[in-house]
């Protein structure tokens, strides 16, 4: 049975045959006789599942060696603490705000170091992106803070900075959570990402972080030791019980990912062209009506995450009835933006877009 397309920005729509592949190991993972929810997270089994998962994520993402992987819990909220506690060593950090997101993170940062604004677009209300040459970042900065895809303004940044070229030491912290393995990583550029699963990796309840290893070990005395990321790395994810269902699905999703073709591209460089091609098709539907508009400047614009306004609101409701009527769920946007959000992550195959844009051309029609 055909199921309706889901545009959530989170939790999210998964793969089906990652859902089927779960369902079909519920009761008895590869003959254990147990449900991978059953198992020991010390056990043999679960210890397999978690290194093939490691070793499938390095890959796709590309991981450098000296970078460690971090599978933990608390979120991207989570992190907002978490990153503070580890990397400021109480002194000055340097944020960059382009959405709701990095706000909140400012203002969570600001509870344990001198969190200062280096760049905002608060004053166009987050639609454009501020031009690395013009951030005043600090020369004694610990790091710099920039979530890379604002989800709900619909913010990405497209090519991640040089901070080096800026004449700054730091480095760069992202906050991936819903753009991550949609595209490829400059790790180069990066000190730290941390991201929800989510959105487009799994389920809710893991938290990924990839850190660079010589930021590990500065952690404030007061961070909880199941947050000290040397601790965390030291032992493997393994310091506390993980949230092992949530790494099996993630690691299902990513052997999903490594089937994943487009021509002669896999992996993610096949998810980043068809997300290209899926973003392109949508905003091209949004930018030729009349009807509807999306705000953001268009260097800037999120794969991912597509706000949209209809320009007689008062349809709202009529569109998201339609909408559902027809198989085309959760398009309801933030409730702190209003408007329609469809969150098209890469378990949104192109004929979702497809079905969408169909629909929006059609409402608009009967609008006329
Ligand atoms: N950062 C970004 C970019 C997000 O999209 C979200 C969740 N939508 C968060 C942080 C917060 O994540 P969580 O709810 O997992 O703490």
């Amino acid at each position: 049975m055909a199921r309706p397309y889901n545009f959530s920005a989170g939790p999210a729509a998964m793969p089906a045959e990652v859902l089927q592949q779960a369902a079909s190991e519920m009761l008895d993972w590869h003959g254990s006789g147990m449900s991978v929810m059953e198992m020991s997270h010390r056990g043999q089994e679960f210890g397999a599942i978690l290194k093939s998962t490691e070793a499938d994520l390095r890959e796709l993402l590309a991981v450098p060696e000296n970078f460690r992987i971090l599978f933990m819990q608390g979120g991207g909220l989570g992190e907002n603490a978490i990153v503070p506690l580890n990397l400021s060593r109480g002194e000055t950090v340097d944020f960059v705000v382009t959405g709701s997101w990095s706000k909140k993170s400012l203002k969570e940062a600001r509870r344990y170091c001198t969190a200062r604004v280096a760049a905002s677009n608060e004053a166009d209300h987050h639609t454009h992106l501020p031009a690395p040459a013009t951030w005043q970042l600090s020369r004694d900065a610990r790091y710099v803070h920039l979530c890379s895809n604002e989800t709900i303004n619909g913010v990405e940044v497209h090519e991640l900075p040089d901070l080096k070229a800026l004449g700054a030491d730091a480095p760069l912290v992202i906050d991936f959570s819903s753009h991550v393995a949609s595209r490829t990583v400059d790790w180069s550029r990066v000190g730290l990402a941390f991201g929800g699963a989510q959105k487009n990796l799994g389920p809710a309840g893991l938290t990924l972080v990839v850190v660079r290893e010589d930021l590990l070990g500065h952690a404030l005395q007061i961070c909880p030791s199941a947050f000290d990321y040397k601790t965390v790395a030291d032992n493997h994810s393994m310091y506390n019980t993980p949230p092992t269902y949530a790494i099996y699905m993630a690691g299902l999703t990513f052997q999903w990912l490594k089937r994943q073709t487009e021509g002669a591209l896999r992996g993610v460089a096949a998810m980043e062209a068809r997300n290209v091609a899926k973003a392109d098709l949508l905003y091209g539907c949004i930018d030729e009506s009349a009807f509807y508009s999306n705000q953001v400047a268009k260097d800037c614009r999120s794969r991912m995450n597509v706000p949209f306004f209809l320009r007689d609101e008062s349809r709202n409701e009529a569109f998201l009835a339609g909408a559902k009527a027809a198989g085309l769920l959760q398009l309801k946007g933030h409730k702190s933006v209003g408007g329609m959000r469809a969150s098209i992550y890469n378990a949104m195959p192109i004929e979702g877009v497809q079905a969408l844009v169909a629909y929006m051309r059609e409402f608009e029609k009967t609008q006329a």
